[in-house]
């Protein structure tokens, strides 16, 4: 490792969602597709809704089950559908339907930022490790098939999902703590690198390293990060590097 960069970092471990790729693009397009599955039911069964007002109610619910860490979405569509008309009853086949229709619509439209890929090239050259800490889907085996989309999948030196390859989510410090000694390396000599507050960097905090909050948006949820930067271009100067550029 170059003398220059963060003295004792040997690995960099990253979040996958809203880190590495563009989550909003896909929630539009997941937020749209559902809706309008959702508006297509509901008239056909005799309520009248509009599909605007049933996407509002579902952008609000994702963040509400976001930081409730509660990710499998089957039990999402009875509390939306309860928030829209509380005598309908969902059957077990829709609940599977829009599961499904949620995961394909943002797997197809959830691209990797421009700067992911040559982020994690700059830091494979620079010698640092790289791990990949992940909250599950919610069923077990889609989130790995959402990774292997992304060609940069195969520059991880470990990916954990949580809640799989662990028992709990994030912040359970579990998941951080198995990349590391997956990595042979203690918690102290990682860096971890996420977008949310109250999963990524509570959880990274508590298992011991240091940890960068990338600012995708504001989640008006504190937890304190060791670094806050807007973009993966701005990770070089983190870690100490004043000559290099991301591109
Ligand atoms: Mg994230």
């Amino acid at each position: 490792m170059s003398p220059e960069l963060m003295l004792g970092i040997k690995a960099v471990l990253f979040d996958l969602d809203e880190t590495l790729i563009d989550g909003q693009a896909g929630l539009k397009a997941t937020h749209n597709a559902v809706a309008s599955r959702l508006c297509q039911y509901l008239t056909l069964s005799g309520t009248k809704v509009s599909e605007e007002s049933i996407r509002a109610k579902l952008r609000a619910l994702d963040d509400r089950m976001n930081v409730a860490t509660k990710y499998n979405r089957d039990a999402w569509w009875p509390v939306l559908l309860g928030e829209i008309d509380a005598d309908k009853k969902i059957s077990r086949s829709l609940v599977e339907e829009l599961t499904h229709l949620y995961w394909a619509t943002y797997a197809g439209a959830s691209e990797p930022y421009p700067d992911a890929e040559s982020t994690l090239v700059y830091l494979k050259d620079k010698g640092y490790k790289l791990g990949l800490v992940t909250d599950t889907d919610g069923r077990k085996g889609w989130k790995n098939r959402r990774i292997k989309r992304f060609r940069f999948a195969g520059f991880f030196d470990t990916i954990v999902i949580c809640g799989e390859d662990t028992p709990h989510t994030k912040p359970d410090p579990e998941s951080f703590l198995l990349a590391a000694s997956k990595l042979g390396l203690r918690a102290s000599e990682c860096i971890f690198v996420g977008d949310k507050p109250f999963t990524d960097i509570k959880g990274a905090n508590a298992a011991g390293m240091r940890t960068i909050l990338l600012k995708r948006r504001d989640w008006s949820i504190g937890e304190r990060a060791d670094f806050s930067i807007n973009s993966l271009a701005e990770l070089p100067h983190v870690l100490g590097d004043t000559k290099s550029k991301i591109i």
